[in-house]
Formats: structure tokens, C-alpha cells, sequence
């Protein structure tokens, strides 16, 4: 059973737009919600969100659970004479998706709905019509007759823009939304530090909101430098097969077998996360019957540039998987959450002194 208050969590996080770079309303929700529960909060001057709530035992190691505040996005690129828009993307949005869809461009004087229009089907080519034009020619229709006019409705070159997709409910309890990449992870933080800070465990947990995730790890990349943490842990989506179009030799993951568990990740080449923080987590939900997947995952996540931090700090990926990576319609089932939670709850309250991260040397 999925507590009502996970979703109402999540729902809250998906109203807000923050594609990566302009992420300034979601690192003002993250600190709303997370607030009450922990002892501290700051921002950093580049943008992450840092949580701090102290464990019952300075000795209990220290652990850093890490969700990334931005999503996917375009960029307004220019404004044509007629007053139609030319945008480009921030971040992996799956090209195909984009026509015919509804976005809203971010302005300063509130949002602006939009459509990307596309050539009538009347008039479109056999040859036209099997194939996605690139993003360069695609265009979006606020309705304004002119540049200026969409200039006085404050669009600029550099307005950032997202999917104005509603969030809806299908069969099963599955939710269809744009950006369960990383509302999803963003809801498990906060719930956690609300059940901890009830019951503190003994370890230490710093709950980091991240940016610009989606356009190279880059957020995650700088904040643990100041840190104190023996360890982290990206908390994050994934996607998952078992869709008409995917079979097992590319993706295997299934939405609501239960958070996914990646011993590494695979991108341009394998990264191998830190196997004695992904042990500490399969061991956990192992232990205590809770439902996972362990894989390695397509893409990469925050826990890569983490492990570069300093002298490197171990640390790897739990996630949630989703269908349609990129799409405004991502399908998640909450229970995977609700299980992700579970684990990363009980693994952390079970920490105690002298639990190491260091590999074995002998
Ligand atoms: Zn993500």
C-alpha cells in the first residue's frame, strides 16, 4: 500500500518546471519540503540543495543520498519575423516525442503555452512522413503574429521551455508524467528525512538536491567537495523494458518489479559503481524480502562524478524504472518508489560504527 502522502510528495514536485540550469523554482521547493525534517539546509552558490540531519552517533558513518532537481528541456534559440519559435534542447529529449506536442515557455512574466507545429498531412511526402525532422526545424506556435509580439509576451532567445504534459493515472496504479527523471528520486528524499525524523537513525544523512544532472552530471560534480561523507548514493530513474518496441538484449528492467540496483552503468563505456555501497543496499533488501532488480543500467548517473570527488568517494545508483525515458509520458509505478524508499531506509538505520566502504587489500 502506497502511502497517499509519496504521491502528493511527487505531484507537488512535478507542477514545478526546472529544466537543468534554470532549476531556481524546483532548489526553492526541495528546500520548502525538506526543511522541517532536518537540522540544516543550505544552498550552494552554483545551485545544489544541501539537507543535513544528524545522526544519533558521530562515529556512525556518514552518508550522502543525492537526487537531481532538474529535468529535460528545450531553450527558446530564436524568434522568426512572423513570431513563430526556434528552440533547442537541454538534455537527451527523445526527438520523436517532440512534434505535436504542448510546451510552455518559461518567461519572466510567467509561463507561455505553446504547440511545435508540423507540416500538414495533406501536403506531407511519403518520404517526409517516415522520417523526424531534426530539432532545428521544428517550431513552436505561441499564436503571436510577429517577433515583437512574442517579444512584449516576454519570450526571449534564452528562455528556457518545457513539456506542458499533464501527469495522468493508468490502469494498476501507474503514473504517466514528464519528469518522473528526477521527481521520483526528489519524493524519495523527502520522505525519507520525514521517517527519520521521527526515528533518527545513527548515521548521519545529508539529502542533496543536485543541477544539471541532465547535461552531464555536472551539479554532482561539486557537491560532496565540502562534505564530511564516507559514502553516497545517487537516487534516480532508469529506464526499463518490456514494451512492444524493447526487447531483453537491450533492456530488462521492468516497471514495478521494485527499485533497480545497479552494480555499474553503461554509457560510451561500463562504469563499475562502488560494489561495497551497492552490497550494503542488495544485502538490505535482500535481508528484509524487499521487491529490487539488480543490472547494470543504459545512461549514467550523479554516483559517477561523485566517485571522482576528492579522493574518490564511494558510491553507487539506486533507482526507479521507468518506460519512455525522455518522453512527457515516462510510466512509473509508485510501489517501485515505495520499495526504493523502504530500502534506503532500512539500510541506513542499520548502520553502525566501524561499517566500511574501503575495498578489501587483503
Ligand atoms: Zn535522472
Amino acid at each position: 500500500m502506497v502511502e497517499e502522502s509519496v504521491l502528493d510528495i511527487f505531484t507537488r514536485f512535478v507542477e514545478v518546471q526546472a529544466p537543468s540550469g534554470f532549476e531556481e523554482p524546483m532548489m526553492r521547493a526541495f528546500m520548502e519540503e525538506i526543511k522541517p525534517y532536518v537540522d540544516e539546509v543550505h544552498g550552494t552558490p552554483r545551485g545544489n540543495m544541501i539537507a543535513v540531519q544528524k545522526g544519533g552517533n558521530p562515529k556512525a558513518p556518514k552518508v550522502a543520498l543525492v537526487a537531481h532537481l532538474d529535468q529535460i528541456g528545450f531553450i527558446v534559440f530564436n524568434i522568426d519575423a512572423t513570431g513563430f519559435v526556434r528552440f533547442r534542447k537541454i538534455g537527451g529529449s527523445v526527438t520523436r516525442a517532440i512534434q505535436g506536442q504542448h510546451l510552455q515557455i518559461l518567461t519572466e512574466k510567467g509561463p507561455i503555452v505553446g504547440v511545435v507545429g508540423m507540416k500538414p498531412g495533406h501536403i506531407t511526402t511519403p518520404a517526409e512522413a517516415n522520417t523526424i525532422p531534426p530539432i532545428e526545424d521544428m517550431y513552436i506556435d505561441i499564436g503571436a503574429r510577429s517577433r515583437e509580439e512574442a517579444i512584449a509576451m516576454g519570450v526571449r532567445n534564452g528562455t528556457p521551455i518545457t513539456y506542458a504534459t499533464a501527469p495522468v493515472k493508468l490502469a494498476n496504479g501507474l503514473i504517466a508524467s514528464p519528469s518522473i527523471d528526477d521527481r521520483a528520486g526528489c519524493t524519495a528524499l523527502i520522505q525519507i528525512a520525514k521517517r527519520f525524523a521521527k526515528k533518527r537513525p545513527k548515521a548521519t544523512v545529508y539529502y542533496i538536491g543536485s543541477v544539471e544532472e541532465e547535461i552531464g552530471l555536472r551539479g554532482a560534480e561539486t557537491c560532496l567537495h565540502d562534505l564530511d561523507v564516507d559514502m553516497a548514493v545517487a537516487v534516480d530513474t532508469f529506464p526499463a523494458g518490456f514494451q512492444p518496441d524493447v526487447n531483453m538484449r537491450d533492456l530488462f528492467y521492468e516497471v514495478g518489479k521494485g527499485a533497480g540496483l545497479h552494480v555499474g552503468e553503461l554509457g560510451d563505456r561500463v562504469r563499475i559503481q562502488s560494489q561495497q555501497v551497492h552490497k550494503w543496499l542488495r544485502r538490505t533488501a535482500e535481508a528484509h524480502g524487499i521487491p529490487h532488480q539488480v543490472g547494470i543500467m543504459s545512461g549514467g548517473t550523479d554516483a559517477m562524478t561523485m566517485m571522482q570527488t576528492r579522493g574518490g568517494i564511494p558510491a553507487c545508483t539506486i533507482g526507479i524504472p521507468r518506460r519512455y525515458s525522455h518522453s512527457p509520458v515516462e510510466v512509473f509505478a509508485p510501489s517501485d518508489l515505495e520499495n526504493l524508499i523502504k530500502i534506503l531506509t532500512t539500510a541506513i538505520s542499520e548502520l553502525e560504527p566501524g561499517f566500511t566502504t574501503t575495498r578489501p587489500q587483503s
